[in-house]
């Protein structure tokens, strides 16, 4: 995982954005649920998903 989290701000040159959780969170059914232990993060801004470079460690 990386150091990313919901509030964070977009680390894109020149975007104001910061990252939100794209999953709904669904702890009043069944806590914890999938998007509170592993949000889908994506700027407000650009869109940018954060955790997409983590292919970048061989
Ligand atoms: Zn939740
Ligand atoms: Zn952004």
């Amino acid at each position: 995982m990386s150091g990313f989290r919901v509030g964070d701000s977009c680390d894109t040159p020149g975007c104001q954005g910061s990252f939100e959780n794209e999953r709904d969170c669904s702890c009043h059914i069944r806590p914890p649920c999938d998007g509170c232990v592993e949000p889908l993060l994506s700027c407000s801004e650009c869109g940018r998903d954060p955790n997409d470079e983590a292919t970048s460690c061989a």
